[in-house]
């Protein structure tokens, strides 16, 4: 696929809502098979872009790309490739950029990246996404459509909004095109945060990460374990609810409750819907055709 003929993601944002998946890269050890089919599943909803996380310091380094080259090589999607700057110097990084360019890659989610356990900073050239954004504007221009990553409640790490939300203003200053955000339950504090990021001057498109809510125990852990992300009284009433409930009927209130996320989320007028896949297509599709997101075009 030509990705330099198309629109853009963020010109795509200017006329209609886009809607989106995100993928991980199986271990170094395990085939790739069973994420071809996923992606083909994924494909027959005509989405906008397949996004590849990157695997910083983890055991699927590097196979991101090959990820992204089968989406681009289907001619079905644009992908865009994840990079973080762990680890990442800047010679590196333009080899591994002009290999993107050169497989049709031309979307990137610029991050800094969770920092490995026991480390000490990014071990790379850039301690943060702002500086990694603006080394590839500086190197690359236009070349690249670059997005940037926004926790609506907050990154764990900052010490207020405030703080958080001049460091996303940097980035959009250093080039950015859209933000893709964490995943946000709390959809009226995600208001909030909208109109505060708007106040303060960030302008540029928001792509809402959405989490399914399919197993308790994952949002549990994905909203407490790291992302410092809440659950707020209605998902803590239907997890309730259900605890006890076998894992099928868990996960069919959850696709009811994340259903209804989906359609506040699109009473706000956000730009995106980025739906984290978890690699499994068909809870993700089913909540697509239960939002009237399929045939939308
Ligand atoms: P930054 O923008 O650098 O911010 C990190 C922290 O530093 C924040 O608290 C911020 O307020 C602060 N900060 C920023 N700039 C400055 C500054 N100049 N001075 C002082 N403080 C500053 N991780 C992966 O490893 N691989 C992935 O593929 C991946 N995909 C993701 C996809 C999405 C949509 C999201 C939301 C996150 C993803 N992550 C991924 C996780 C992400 O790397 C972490 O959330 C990481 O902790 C922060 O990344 P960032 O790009 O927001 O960092």
């Amino acid at each position: 696929m030509n990705n330099e003929k198309k629109p853009t993601i963020p010109e795509i944002m200017k006329h209609r809502m886009t809607l989106s998946f995100e993928v991980f890269p199986p271990k170094q050890d395990k085939p790739l098979d069973p994420l071809m089919e996923v992606l083909d599943k994924l494909y027959t909803v005509e989405p906008d872009f397949i996004s590849c996380t990157y695997g910083a310091g983890g055991t699927n380094v590097g196979r991101h790309m090959e990820i992204c080259k089968s989406i681009a090589e289907s001619g079905k999607t644009i992908p865009i490739s994840h990079f973080t700057c762990i680890g990442s110097h800047r010679e590196d990084i333009k080899k591994q950029m002009d290999t993107c360019l050169s497989l049709g890659i031309n979307h990137i989610l610029v991050l800094r990246g969770d920092i490995p356990e026991g480390w000490e900073g990014t071990r790379g050239d850039f301690q943060h996404a702002s500086e990694l954004i603006g080394f590839l504007r500086e190197e690359y221009g236009d070349k690249f459509v670059l997005s940037m990553a926004a926790a609506p409640e907050k990154h764990i790490e900052a010490a207020t909004f405030a703080e958080d939300i001049a460091h996303l203003k940097m980035k959009q200053d250093s080039g950015a095109d859209f933000i893709t955000t964490q995943l946000c339950y709390d959809v009226q504090g995600f208001e909030r945060w909208l109109d505060k990021i708007r106040k303060a001057g960030i302008y540029i498109p928001v792509d809402v990460g959405i989490m399914p809510v399919l197993n308790k125990n994952s949002v549990i852990k994905m909203c407490l374990g790291t992302n410092g992300c809440s659950i707020p009284q209605p998902l803590a009433e239907m997890i309730s609810k259900h605890y006890n409930d076998d894992p099928e009927d868990f996960r069919k209130a959850g696709i009811e409750y994340t259903v209804k996320m989906v359609y506040e989320y699109m009473a706000l007028g956000v730009q995106g819907l980025h739906f984290y896949s978890l690699n499994k297509a068909d809870a993700v599709l089913e909540i697509c055709k239960d939002c009237g997101l399929i045939y939308r075009k």
